[in-house]
């Protein structure tokens, strides 16, 4: 196959995002099992946060014009807890007043305890002179009544959760769960677990992928059917699809997309459904199916793991935040600066495995094979290498940390 006909990644990532057409289908949610989802409706605040006027700080809620100069003595007419509510303020007097408690009405600023000192009974010397709205945090200067304070598409963080929470939310529509039917294929997989590596027959590897691509997939949301290691034979490889295509909205295998005659996926998925393979200009990665079986979507990634991993990284993820209404899916990267070389520049785009160094730039792993999956703990993120660019020390790079990927 001539690089000539490689699909760009940009082109196969668009083709298959238009596919992701959202799910039909929501439910609420308790807030405390949101984390991860996507929101499918506005969160609209119903008040202001703060609610009211309130101290930042433990101290002395007072007026400006009662301390002209440091030294000024002021008895203290009342106590506010954070809970409770003040009364007005009496001109010439100090609120004794606590970090979250309402500034009392005539108050306009408060003086932190450890610029204060308690002199006799009820009257404190202030030995600082205050400034108008020191250590006032404003009514609404979070959040104004009416603001949207999550946008439907947002992805739930724990802090999106929290600012939920911050307007009166116990509840959140999002999106309904991908269901995604799980399978690898390959004779040579052998499920960790079942035989020690002492006895792995020669030709055996443990099935990795399986691990990776079922957590990737939890993390993102997805209900996963766990179909396990698929022979490489046609009739089973059919058997698979036909059972994954029934109530699933993905099915996501791993292996047997090339076009060698141990590859069955590629003629299975045509003989129930619709197959494109694309032939990706990326690396690692290239071999990628996309296709629809019964009503189920389906995608085929390579079987070398790092392939694996990071073409799910690059294609699979942002397809399935879509699926769940999610707008903007794309990776944040950053601009940052080499520690490495990478002379040879190649025509496909490539995906290094780097890592930061306690200078903030950029080391490679050594061993950038495809099946050197050790790369991928070892490092922080991938370099988005475009084609024929070349690296040297100093240079500025696009970098992709694996929080946003994985
Ligand atoms: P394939 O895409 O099926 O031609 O596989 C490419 C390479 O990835 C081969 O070396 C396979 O042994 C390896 N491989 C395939 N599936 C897995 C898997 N689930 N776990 C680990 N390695 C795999
Ligand atoms: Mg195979």
């Amino acid at each position: 196959m001539k690089h000539s006909s490689l699909k760009p990644l940009d082109e196969a990532l668009a083709e298959l995002l238009a596919h992701a057409s959202p799910l039909d289908g929501g439910e609420t949610v308790d807030s405390f099992e949101a984390d991860g989802r996507v929101l499918l409706a506005d969160a609209v605040s119903a008040l202001q946060v703060p609610p009211q006027d309130n101290s930042a700080m433990d101290g002395y809620a007072l007026r400006c014009a009662d301390v002209a100069a440091p030294g000024a003595l002021l008895p203290v007419s009342q106590r506010i807890p954070a809970g409770s509510v003040g009364h007005a303020l009496q001109p010439g007097t100090a609120a004794r007043i606590f970090t979250g408690a309402p500034v009392p009405p005539g108050a306009d600023a408060v003086v932190m305890q450890e610029d204060c000192e308690v002199v006799e009974d009820g009257t404190v010397r202030v030995n600082a002179a205050p400034q108008a709205g020191q250590n006032i945090r404003r009514a609404g200067e979070d959040i104004a009544l009416g603001a949207t304070v999550l946008a439907a598409g947002t992805r739930l963080t724990p802090a999106a959760l929290g600012l939920a929470a911050s307007i009166g939310l116990a509840q959140l529509p999002v999106a309904r769960r991908p269901r995604v039917a799980l399978f690898s294929t390959g004779d040579e997989l052998v499920m960790p677990g079942q035989v020690p590596p002492a006895q792995m027959k020669p030709g055996s590897i443990y099935n990795s992928n399986r691990f990776v691509l079922r957590a990737m997939l939890q993390r993102l949301g997805c209900e996963v059917t766990d179909l396990g290691i698929v022979p490489d034979r046609l009739e089973a490889t059919v058997d698979a699809l036909r059972q994954a295509a029934a109530g699933h909205d993905l099915i996501l295998t791993s292996g047997g997309v090339s076009v060698g005659e141990e590859d069955h996926v590629k003629p299975a998925v045509q003989s129930l459904g619709s197959l494109d393979l694309w032939l990706i200009a990326m690396k690692p990665g290239k071999p990628f199916a996309y296709g629809r079986v019964g009503g189920a979507h389906f995608i085929g990634l390579p079987g070398n793991p790092v392939s694996s991993l990071v073409t799910f990284a690059v294609l699979v993820r942002p397809f399935l935040l879509r699926l769940q209404g999610m707008h903007d899916v794309a990776p944040k990267t950053i601009a940052a600066t080499a520690a490495f070389t990478w002379p040879r520049a190649d025509k496909r785009r490539e995906f290094l495995r780097v890592r930061l160094n306690a200078e903030g730039r950029l080391e490679r792993y050594a061993n950038q094979g495809s099946g050197v999956l050790t790369s991928t703990v070892w490092g922080d993120g991938l370099v988005d290498v475009a084609p024929g660019q070349t690296i040297a020390p100093g240079d500025t790079v696009r970098f992709i940390p694996f929080a946003e990927l994985l």
